[in-house]
This record gives C-alpha cells, sequence and structure tokens, in this order.
C-alpha cells in the first residue's frame, strides 16, 4: 500500500501516520523527521535545512527530492510506505509521480487532513515532542510524563523550535501557498480523500482504517 498524507501542519498526519505504519507494517516516511535527525546529527543536509525549518520556509525541492528518491530505494520500502510530509509542492508531487512511473510504483490514495486554522493553532503550541525518537506529546491531550522524560526512550520531551506562534503562522502561510495546491493536483487524479480531522486520535484512526479497508 502506498499512501500519501496531506494536510497542513498540526492536523495529525504525522500521529495517524505513524499509527497506520504500524497496523500495515509498512514504513512510514516523515520528511521533517528525516531532516530533524539531520539537524541533530550536524550534518551537512542539517546545516543547510536548519535555517529554513527555523523560519517556517520550505526547504528546496531539489534536496528534498534527492531525499526521497534515495529513501524510497531501501528494502523496507518493497511492500509499500506512507509519505507525511512529502510532496509539499506542485514541483515535489510531479517529482514524484516520475519516480513512481519509472519504478513501476502505484499511488493508492492521497488522505487530506483538513482541520480549521483555530484548532491548528491551538494544538501546534501545546505539542511536545521527545528529542530523541521524536514520539508525539500534547499538554492538553496527550500530556508528558511530569519529568518530561520520554516514556518510550527516556528522551527529554521538548517544544520543537517551529512550533513558536511566529514560525507557526509562517508555516500556514506557506502551506496555503505552497502546499494546498496539491489537493487539487491529486483531486484530479482521482485519488484525494479528505477527512475531517477534527477529532480524537482514536476516532481519526478508525475512520482511515475503515476507508482503507473498504477501499483496497
Ligand atoms: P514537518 O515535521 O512535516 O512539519 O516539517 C518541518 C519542516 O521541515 C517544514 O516546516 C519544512 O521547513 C521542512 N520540510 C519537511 N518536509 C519538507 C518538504 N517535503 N519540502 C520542503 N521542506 C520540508
Amino acid at each position: 500500500m502506498i499512501l500519501i498524507l496531506v494536510g497542513a501542519p498540526g492536523t495529525g498526519k504525522g500521529t495517524q501516520g505513524k499509527l497506520l505504519a504500524k497496523k500495515y507494517n509498512i514504513p512510514t516516511i516523515s520528511t521533517g523527521d528525516i531532516l530533524r535527525a539531520a539537524i541533530q546529527e550536524q550534518t551537512e543536509l542539517g546545516k543547510k535545512a536548519k535555517s529554513f525549518i527555523d523560519k517556517g520556509e520550505l526547504v528546496p525541492d531539489d534536496v528534498m527530492i534527492g531525499i526521497i528518491r534515495e529513501r524510497l530505494d531501501a528494502d523496507d520500502c518493497t511492500n509499500g510506505f506512507i509519505l507525511d510530509g512529502f510532496p509539499r509542492t506542485v514541483k515535489q508531487a510531479e517529482a514524484l509521480e516520475k519516480l513512481f512511473e519509472k519504478n513501476h510504483l502505484i499511488l493508492d490514495h492521497v488522505i487530506g487532513f483538513d482541520l480549521p486554522e483555530e484548532v491548528i493553532v491551538k494544538r501546534l503550541s501545546s505539542r511536545r515532542v521527545c528529542s530523541k525518537c521524536g514520539k508525539d506529546y500534547n499538554l492538553i491531550t496527550n500530556p508528558p510524563p511530569p519529568d518530561m522524560r520520554c516514556e518510550k526512550c527516556g528522551g527529554e520531551i521538548i517544544q520543537r523550535s517551529d512550533d513558536t506562534e511566529e514560525t507557526v503562522r509562517n508555516r500556514l502561510r506557506v502551506y496555503a501557498e505552497q502546499t494546498s495546491p496539491l489537493i487539487e493536483f491529486y483531486q484530479s487524479r482521482g485519488k484525494l480523500r479528505k477527512i475531517d480531522a477534527d477529532g480524537t486520535i482514536e476516532d481519526i484512526q478508525n475512520k482511515l482504517v475503515e476507508f482503507l479497508e473498504n477501499n483496497k
């Protein structure tokens, strides 16, 4: 199964992607996670990506397309994968389409996560993540332990540097300008399924699984 998750930051793509990956035993490929790991490891890619991420801007298309091209070649992708955060521009989507064609891969569905902006801003300002394994927490809906140590790996739980109010606003603007045209791109290819992403993690997961099971 090959899925693409599209939606503004804070709509729950990452959380749902990880749950679906577990259920269907395929990897979830989050370009945001790949870039954050590169920043932590201080690689050349990390150094390049940091200035864009900190401002809430997109990392250049050619860099991102190169990352995905390499990642999809890995052995764990042979039974399918879930893309979370890629593509983010029409140029990336076109490059991905060419890559699928070349590798004889068939995209099953694109899930479009819909959520009102006020809910997104509230969610992102209360979002916390483990700095080591990336596990998501939320001060309101899924509070971290009092010592702020990850219950999965013991890493420190922090606020992402791009979840500050100013950067969030910029990320939403960038989403509206550069990423939302993907909705039409995939709609025109008959691949898009929109879902209302306002609900509990379990409710949304159930909705997704029901859709995927009925549309194999
Ligand atoms: P995310 O974790 O998906 O919210 O991504 C965090 C940040 O990483 C974004 O705000 C961008 O700066 C960068 N990023 C992640 N994926 C992409 C992509 N496909 N294209 C360009 N920049 C990206």
